[in-house]
């Protein structure tokens, strides 16, 4: 409402210069329009800068985990991998940009600021620049701390998500022991310690301005004095001199706003380090060039040779294969056989380059494995170990894992595996996703599913690992039955502990603490009355572990 006073005044301007008058609601509209258009346009743009810059971090650091030697996941637990490829790549970015365009703007306003200063009075402005490496010293040494702090918080964050990882993993071992409140209390020690780091972190920003502020306050006081003094005898015009005050005054928001964006920089620095070290400064797997040619049906291939090897973990504990030498023929099947930690993982895990020789040679084909190109090697080997990994995918999808899907041979290969009756019956059939690690299926079904994925790759050589011993009577006889036709024409090295595995092995090599104490036939083996005949006598047909 314009009161009636108004009323006159108003109408006679309006009649005086009314066109112009109207213009002026236009401008306003019109600057403010571009003005946020261009706010606009600067934060998407930034923020696509940001984005993208997060997805080739991200990509590149998971790429990284795919191909990265395998040292890696003994040092570092899949929570803290997660942690740096999900959760810090996000922090860093966005932190990162958001500090660094509040950085852009305080810092033109410094430049202009202190460009009026000089103009005003260069000699005081010298006083006022002595600020700034004191200002500098300040935000330096509590950055150090800050990214100190920061580092110690990743670390705390990662052991915090790594007991959630655990219990999720060991959800009913938890339940069925009532470690439930010894977990509780695990968590929360690191919850609280983390809470202290984040305290000492935020101690350490909040005085980063009052610092600042003293500093500045300080400058501005030595230049009021130095004025006092000048302005009894020089023509320091008290004009020029309260201008001069107030740019000075006018310095502190920025000088606060750049302290204020050193806790942020610090944090993001602290966070893409992480994400830039696992690209960096994580070795690659290292792999050689040879790659056979187009497999030639007449060629046997599949010779395996070991000579001399040594694998040893830990300098401290004996070796787990010691001067070991074997020579395998191409569609020789050898059952390794031997107490529990005799070292038969260790051996076959050494075939796909997942373990590597501290001594000796391994060689397939007649090339040290080491002069094989990494994904030529792997292609050469299925495996069928006794823990079996699914990835939480449909059936089909993890029956030609790796491999472009063919339904028709993805059926022959269920049905060769003894699962084609039971994928039947399901509504879904082979589209059925088998939940986190398949744990929708038995044991059983597990382990023929692990041997319908051996027999979809068809490679020359087969490594079974214990790849019966979890299942009942029946389980074994349907997955005995499948191995059987997956072990025609092809290398393979079974370890088992039941004899009718080992019964239609070529060749039986009996190991102990990494070597090789008999081998040959199990009727030779029988007829020697050794350490093998007195494992089977034991077992009563079964080989249990821990006998010799
Ligand atoms: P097996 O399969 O015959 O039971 P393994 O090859 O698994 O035996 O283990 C042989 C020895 O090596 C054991 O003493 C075991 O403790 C040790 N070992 C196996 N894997 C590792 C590992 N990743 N780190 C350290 N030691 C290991
Ligand atoms: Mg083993």
């Amino acid at each position: 409402m314009i009161p009636a006073l108004m009323q006159p005044l108003l109408d006679e301007g309006f009649q005086r210069a009314s066109f112009s008058l109207w213009l002026v609601p236009i401008v306003l509209l019109l600057l403010f329009g571009i003005r946020g258009f261009c706010g606009y346009l600067a934060e998407v743009a930034l923020a696509k800068v940001a984005n993208n810059g997060m997805l080739a971090l991200r990509r590149k650091s998971f790429d990284r985990l795919l191909d990265a030697d395998m040292a890696l996941f003994s040092r570092q637990s899949a929570s803290a991998l997660s942690n740096t490829v999900v959760y810090e790549v996000q922090t860093g970015a966005t932190q990162l940009v958001n500090a660094l365009l509040g950085m852009a703007r305080d810092t033109l306003t410094l430049i202009a600021l202190v460009g009026y200063l000089i103009y005003l009075n260069w000699k005081l402005t010298l006083i006022v620049a002595l600020l700034f490496p004191s200002v500098t010293f300040v935000m330096r040494t509590l950055s150090r701390r800050l990214y100190r702090i920061a580092k110690a918080s990743q670390d705390a964050t990662d052991n915090l998500a790594y007991v959630v990882e655990e219990n999720v993993l060991a959800h009913r071992m938890v339940r069925l022991h009532a470690a439930q409140s010894a977990q509780s209390q695990r968590f929360f020690d690191l919850s609280h310690k983390l809470r202290g780091l984040t305290m000492k972190s935020i101690m350490a920003s909040a005085a980063m301005t009052p610092l600042t502020q003293m500093l500045a306050a300080a400058a501005l006081s030595g230049v009021i004095c130095i004025a006092l003094v000048q302005s009894s005898g020089s023509n320091v015009s008290v004009g020029s001199f309260v201008s001069f005050i107030t740019a000075m005054l006018m310095l502190l928001a920025p000088i606060k706003h750049l302290a204020n964006v050193a806790s942020p920089i610090t944090r993001s620095m602290a966070a893409l380090e992480r994400a830039l070290d696992l690209i960096d400064a994580t070795p690659k797997e290292s792999s050689g060039g040879y790659q056979p040619e187009r497999a030639d049906s007449d060629t046997p291939r599949g010779r395996i040779v070991l000579n001399d090897v040594t694998v040893q973990y830990q300098a401290e504990t004996a070796p787990a294969l010691d001067r070991f030498s074997l020579d395998i023929a191409p569609g020789e099947i050898v059952a390794l056989v031997g107490a529990s930690g005799s070292g038969k993982t260790t051996l076959v895990n050494l075939l796909p380059r997942f373990v590597l020789p501290n001594t000796g040679q391994v060689l397939l084909d007649g090339h040290d494995l080491a002069d094989w190109q990494l994904g030529a090697l792997r292609g050469q080997f299925a495996m069928v170990s006794q823990d079996v990994v699914m990835l939480n995918d449909t059936l089909a999808a993890n029956v030609c894992l790796g491999m472009p899907r063919d339904d028709t041979r993805v059926w022959a290969c269920l049905e060769a595996a003894n699962l084609a009756t039971h994928v039947r019956d399901l509504p879904l059939g082979v589209d059925t996703p088998v939940g986190h690690n398949a744990a929708q299926l038995s044991g059983g079904q597990r382990q023929r599913l692990a041997i319908a994925r051996a027999l979809y790759k068809d490679a020359p050589i087969l490594i079974l690992d214990e790849a019966t011993s979890a299942l009942d009577t029946e389980s074994e006889r349907l997955v005995q039955e499948a191995l059987q036709r997956l072990m025609v024409g092809r290398t393979t090295l079974v370890i088992a502990h039941r004899l009718s595995t080992i019964e239609h092995a070529d060749r039986v090599v009996v190991m102990e603490r990494g070597r090789i104490v008999e081998q040959g036939s199990h009727d030779a083996l029988m007829r020697l009355n050794g350490t093998y005949a007195r494992l089977q006598y034991l077992g009563g047909g079964e080989l249990r572990e821990a006998v010799a």
